[in-house]
């Protein structure tokens, strides 16, 4: 079985009815728990804190499934991408993000995806398959096992895929990173970004932690938006946002500027009414290379000015610096392909809150 994949609470319990069995005595569970997320062991033949012949079972039983660490780039700016081999077939990229004593991991929850929205490098490799528990908060416990049991700050849903189009395993990926005996990361520091999946949206406002939301707009109306994320045919955006008012959380807008798409001055008196009406953060962010060909950032001058726009009319927005352009770790860049021979390489691609 792979403890990994349950919750704290589930493995808390299957660790206790085992030990129970084997006529350990109880605290041989406190000591355990710890040992997958709090203080990470690689194996547990390695966790020298337990007894020889439990370590051995523990091994047999319970073995730590780990990602292979592929390739590690960093950027001039400290930007730091992993590629992770998860299985022959499937890698998956993270980004660490440091900004003063700020560490934001931002990890993927899907391998490739599948709602193709056009600024982005990994839609452009398509789906491949959706991550496990496991899969998706090894991204996190591998840095708390490379750092000497150091918890990044700040978690964000921003790597490959959809989030909430893989929700059973986001879920339980959201109890295993928030949970004290888990990695215990605050919620109001973990942001779950998607493009609006409502059945799932709806899930997730109804989860009583306080994580925080980004939706990626992208444009203020349906037709701009039909035209940058095939998403909206199914979820049009008037329901999304119907959706969003029922959230207790808070809301951030993602908002790439791409030229002569979404930012002319209509853009900008859209978004503000929007924005203030669910008091929503704007973050604008200049498109990235990697998505599909034909479409160019809009210039930083033009930017400066739409931000400044949306503020005189009341919404709150900010102009997100672009990190890891260098090691194609900056936002809507990420992407893996599979060569032929089922060799992984990496092209130009993520996407990485910053
Ligand atoms: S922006 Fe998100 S939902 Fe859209 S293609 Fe990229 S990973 Fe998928």
């Amino acid at each position: 079985m792979n403890l990994l994949d349950l919750t704290p609470k589930e493995a808390q319990s299957t660790i206790a009815g085992w030990i129970a069995d084997r006529g350990e005595p109880p605290y041989r569970t406190r000591q355990i728990l710890p040992r997958l997320w709090r203080r990470p062991a690689t194996t547990w033949s390695g966790a020298t804190d337990l007894p020889q012949d439990l370590r051995v079972a523990l091994d047999r039983e319970f073995p730590l499934p780990r990602p292979a660490l592929e390739r590690l780039q960093q950027s001039a700016d400290g930007t730091v991408k992993f590629l992770w081999q998860l299985d022959r077939d499937t890698a998956i990229e993270s980004v660490l993000i440091p900004e003063g004593r700020r560490r934001t991991v931002c990890i993927s929850s899907q391998a490739g995806c599948a709602y193709g929205c056009v600024f982005c490098a990994t839609g452009l490799m398509g789906f491949q398959r959706q991550l496990s528990p496991w899969e998706i908060t090894a991204q996190v416990r591998e840095l708390v096992i490379a750092d000497q049991f150091e918890t990044p700050s700040h978690v964000v849903f921003m790597g490959m895929g959809e989030p909430l189009h893989n929700w059973a395993a986001v879920d339980t990926a959201l109890t295993i990173l928030n949970d004290p005996r888990g990695l215990g990361i605050g919620a109001r520091r973990i942001t779950v970004s998607t493009v609006g999946i409502v059945p799932n949206l709806e899930r997730l406002a109804r989860r009583p932690e306080q994580f925080k939301v980004a939706l990626s707009l992208h444009s203020p109306s349906g037709a701009g938006r039909s035209r940058l994320m095939p998403v909206e045919r199914k979820y049009p955006l008037e329901l999304v946002l119907e959706t969003l008012r029922s959230f207790s959380k808070r809301i951030t807008f993602e908002y790439v500027m791409i030229a002569g798409e979404n930012d002319a001055d209509d853009d900008a008196i859209e978004l503000a009414r929007i924005a203030r009406s669910l008091g929503a953060l704007v973050n604008l962010l200049p498109l990235h290379p990697g998505g599909v060909p034909g479409f160019e950032p809009t210039p930083l001058p033009r930017i400066r000015q739409f931000a400044t726009r949306l503020r005189s009319l009341g919404a709150h927005a900010t102009i997100r610096q672009s990190r890891g352009l260098d090691i194609a770790g900056a936002c809507g860049q990420l992407r893996i392909e599979v060569t032929a021979s089922g060799n992984v390489a990496t092209e130009n691609h993520t996407g990485v809150e910053q």
